[in-house]
């Protein structure tokens, strides 16, 4: 998995159109006969702009939806957004009235189709959040296109399925995972993995000459990300994937010498490429942790080849 850094344009565009939906959705328009209905500062907001049908909700969920309530549902953290949930559970609310103005009418029918590709591309992730391996660029239109996918499943957690947070950018196969039971809190979120200090490298084992390697992930034993890891099924995605990936890396450093490399970065580019551009060439791979996503298998490619140049 891939820890993810908030794009702050991603989260301001999606946190004004989501609340003004919403706040819209529970208040209604705000209007002379409607003064407790909701309308941005914006003029020009193209959800405020149209007039929209105010759901027929109970009132215990219109008087808990403050305005700092929904920047909470939209902003919060996934700790926070489970501790929300809680709260509102606590209100008695029918399940089916929620699924039916977050999921059906706000996700599925609003967000998704009009605004769901917009936030992929202002996420601006190339490849799947878990698994590193497919690119999830729009590069044809209706082909290989990310999927959001949510991390607390729309079916379990309803009144979640249009936060910001909960809206990661993933390949349809990891998509379709469907983790329900172990996600909770026991997982790394690809959001919040970096400030747990949840981190893991790819590492391998020599096995014998028709299997040639045995992938491993170093991780904590029974950390969260060791959980995530194994619910998503890293190690052995990349076992069935990737002997033919790593063969390559081990020719190429056996080929490239230390001194080698040094030659190139000290005489042959000097001044032309920097180290990394240079890795990048030899290897085919990113250097930067927050550029792994751009190609695929970056970040088991820039683990491995650091094991063996320190070999
Ligand atoms: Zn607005
Ligand atoms: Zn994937």
């Amino acid at each position: 998995m891939l820890a993810l850094n908030v794009n702050s344009t991603a989260l301001a565009v999606h946190h004004k159109l989501i609340k003004c939906w919403l706040s819209k959705k529970i208040k209604g328009n705000k209007s002379r006969k409607n003064r407790l209905g909701y309308k941005c500062e914006d003029d020009e907001c193209e959800i405020c702009k149209i007039d929209m049908h105010k759901a027929a909700l109970p009132q215990v969920l219109v008087d808990f939806f403050t305005s700092e309530k929904i920047d909470a549902l939209v902003l919060g953290k996934p700790k926070n957004l489970i501790e929300l949930n809680e709260d509102y559970l606590n209100l008695g609310v029918d399940n089916d009235i929620t699924v039916k103005l977050f999921v059906k009418s706000g996700y599925e029918n609003w967000f998704q189709p009009n605004f769901g590709n917009k936030l992929l591309n202002n996420i601006d992730q190339d490849t799947c959040t878990y698994c590193n391996r497919n690119y999830t660029l729009q590069t044809v239109p209706n082909r290989s296109r990310a999927q959001l996918d949510h991390w607390f499943s729309k079916e379990t957690y309803p009144l979640l399925a249009l936060s910001f947070y909960n809206l990661i950018p993933s390949c349809s196969s990891c998509n379709h995972l469907k983790l329900d039971a172990v996600i909770n809190n026991d997982f790394a979120h690809p959001y919040t993995c970096n400030e747990e200090n949840q981190k893991f490298t790819f590492s391998f084992n020599f096995v014998d000459l028709n299997k040639y390697y045995d992938i491993k992930c170093k991780v904590e034993a029974n950390s969260k990300m060791d959980n995530t890891l194994k619910g998503f099924k890293i190690k052995e995605i990349y076992n069935a994937h990737i002997n033919k990936e790593l063969k390559d890396l081990l020719e190429l450093r056996y080929k490239y010498s230390d001194n080698y490399i040094d030659l190139l970065i000290n005489k042959t580019f000097q001044g032309l490429m920097s180290k990394e551009e240079i890795y990048r060439m030899i290897f085919g791979i990113e250097i930067k942790e927050e550029e792994y996503h751009k190609r695929p298998f970056s970040k088991f490619k820039h683990d491995i080849i650091k094991e063996l140049l320190e070999i």
